[in-house]
């Protein structure tokens, strides 16, 4: 199924005419669809077990202790506060698997109308700057065609994963910089940073679902591993591209590129 193959049941039964048999019937189904859904299934129940146990376990310890112990109004706040981080946490990794497991299926329905890239992007960046005081913003327009047939809250969706990432993988600060150019007929989005960056032997694995690249000093900046399998998809749906280019301790660039085609007109 990887390399997009089909998967067929044959079935072979003999034909007899008077005691004699004078042929096959041959019977072939396909049956590539049954398989991939049986795939997804046990997928989704591998991911129940290893991903969605590690919260609900922090989740119910944290509520027997409320329970048997009477604790100090301070240590119980402490406790709903990490209960309640927990449960968010989960919501969001729940939401996000949900929205993978639709998008993988083609289930995923778009709504395709003429999108400015500029206020989606500029929107995003207001959004993120809420939540730090470290990081300096940058937004840089050096195209006049900005306008692509796409699904403006999936694009808000695919650039707040890029920038909340660039962000989040940032913890000492540093610029955020985003720029929107023209670059071989197509339509780029540069979001860079100038954080951990990722090690070369991890780059190829990013995108897949749940990577998460494992070392102590991220091992604190939480995630679902994820964000950027959701980026893929969307950019995929565009008929677009996104690729990487990295450097552990100076910083990471995404690129999105949308076709040239997909764009539908020039803003003055
Ligand atoms: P997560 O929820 O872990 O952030 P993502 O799918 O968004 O999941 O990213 C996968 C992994 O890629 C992350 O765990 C992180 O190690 C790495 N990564 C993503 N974006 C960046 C970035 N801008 N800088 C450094 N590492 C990144």
């Amino acid at each position: 199924l990887k390399e997009n193959r089909i998967v067929m049941e044959v079935y072979a039964a003999p034909l007899y005419r008077g005691g004699a048999k004078f042929g096959t019937i041959f019977v072939h189904r396909d049956v590539t669809k049954q398989v991939e859904v049986d795939r997804m299934k046990s997928e989704l129940v591998s991911t129940v077990s290893h991903e969605l146990r590690t919260p609900l376990a922090g989740i119910l310890g944290l509520a027997e202790l409320l329970l048997n112990k009477p604790l100090a109004p301070e240590r119980q706040h402490k406790y709903l506060t990490a209960i309640y981080q927990e449960a968010e946490r989960l919501t969001a990794l729940i939401n996000d698997f949900l929205d993978v497991q639709r998008m993988e299926a083609g289930r995923q329905t778009y709504h395709w109308e003429p999108v400015d890239l500029v206020p989606v992007v500029e929107k995003v960046v207001e959004t993120e700057k809420l939540g730090t005081d470290i990081h300096a913003f940058s937004v840089s327009i050096e195209t006049k065609r900005t306008v692509i047939r796409g699904d403006r809250e999936r694009l808000r969706q695919l650039f707040t994963n890029l920038v909340h990432n660039a962000v989040k993988y940032s913890p000492d600060g540093g610029t955020v910089a985003i720029r929107l150019y023209e670059h071989s007929g197509r339509l780029c989005v540069d979001v860079r940073d100038e954080g951990l960056g990722i090690p070369a032997e991890a780059l190829p694995h990013i995108f897949e679902k749940f990577y998460r690249v494992d070392n102590s000093d991220r091992r604190r900046i939480g995630g679902t591993g994820l964000g950027l399998t959701i980026v893929k998809e969307i950019v995929k749906a565009h008929g677009g591209e996104v690729d990487v280019v990295s450097e552990e301790k100076k910083g990471s660039t995404f690129t999105v590129r949308f076709p040239m085609a997909s764009i539908t007109q020039e803003i003055n």
